[in-house]
């Protein structure tokens, strides 16, 4: 079983909320970051989680890693081929980070610079790696990762979903234990609060998705922020 929490908020500078967020039964939880023009990011992150969930209903148990990336890849088709089709959704592209929970084992699939972190004993850790330019640099050990939190280009993404006709999909499954805590997030959290202040609130807060909001917001809210928070009891 567990507790979930979850939360949007399109920010202090932005006009449109390009996130979606959805929790699907059993145990699945996305979030999605939409890049485009005028609103073809709005368009490309609910088709993203609404791609997801029909995929995902129509799925024969047991799911799997494999499942989630099957799901991004048929989102990844619909929204490409969208694009294709209609002029205003040029170029349209989202990022989704999927995490399905089944008793003692946890599954994610991952495109993008949303993440993925489990708090575990008090401590946090990023579980997806972003698909940026900046962080491919920080790999190769050109930038250190205070360089990166900085960079002009750390918008710039290396994979999106729907971007191009394919798409490079991270999955993985690994143990949970009781009392593990996920989070789901796009990146306006995680460019206005740093880890550390994350994983206080995670153990801290009653209501942690509307409190990292809310220090994402006092942090300069200059992005839409989405949060799912997942606690395994
Ligand atoms: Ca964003």
């Amino acid at each position: 079983m567990s507790k979930v929490f979850q939360a949007t908020h399109v920010g202090k500078v932005r006009r449109n909320n390009e996130d979606s967020l959805i929790v699907i039964e059993p145990e699945t939880f996305v979030v999605a970051d939409g890049m485009g023009g005028a609103s073809a990011g709005e368009v490309a992150s609910s088709m993203l989680v609404d791609a997801v969930k029909n995929f995902l209903t129509n799925a024969l148990a047991p799911w799997d890693e494999t499942t989630l990336s099957e799901a991004i890849a048929r989102a990844n088709g619909d929204i490409w081929n969208l694009s294709r089709q209609n002029e205003d959704y040029r170029g349209m592209g989202t990022t989704a980070t999927i995490l399905y929970v089944d008793g003692d084992k946890a599954y994610f699939a991952h495109v993008g610079d949303s993440r993925l972190y489990l708090l575990r004993d008090g401590i946090i850790k990023q579980i997806t790696e972003d698909h940026s330019y900046v962080e491919s640099l920080v790999r190769r050990g050109e930038l250190t990762e205070e360089e990166a939190r900085v960079h002009p280009m750390k918008n710039v993404l290396t994979q999106a979903v729907g971007a191009m006709p394919e798409v490079q999909i991270d999955a993985a499954s690994f143990p949970v234990r009781l009392n593990d805590v996920f989070l789901l997030c796009t990146d306006g959290l995680t460019n206005m609060v740093d880890d550390a202040t994350i994983a206080h609130i995670l153990q801290t807060s009653e209501s942690p998705a509307d409190a990292l909001i809310d220090a994402a917001l006092d942090g300069g809210g200059k992005d839409n922020v989405s949060v799912i928070v997942v606690g395994i009891d």
